[in-house]
């Protein structure tokens, strides 16, 4: 499920494309505050503290994403 936030003073939307995405557990395991294993391995994007203090962070593990699988919008 996408999640849309704030920041910059516009409108950024987190999403897994769970087409490509290995369950690789790299993003979770990086960034529980954001991403959580759904059950089976994919990530579901969740933002448990606000956002704007872990941009630099999401953006990294995107990049690092092996599938490229963590869309920012
Ligand atoms: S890092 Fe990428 S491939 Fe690995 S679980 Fe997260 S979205 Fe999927």
């Amino acid at each position: 499920m996408p999640q849309r936030f704030h920041h910059n003073g516009r409108s950024v939307e987190v999403k897994i494309d769970i087409d490509t995405c290995t369950a690789c557990q790299l993003c979770y395991d990086r960034l529980p505050q954001v991403f959580t294993d759904r059950g089976d391995g994919i990530p579901l994007v969740v933002f448990k503290v606000p956002i704007e203090n872990l941009m630099e962070e999401l953006i990294q593990i995107a990049e690092d994403c092996p599938s490229n699988s963590i869309l920012i919008l």
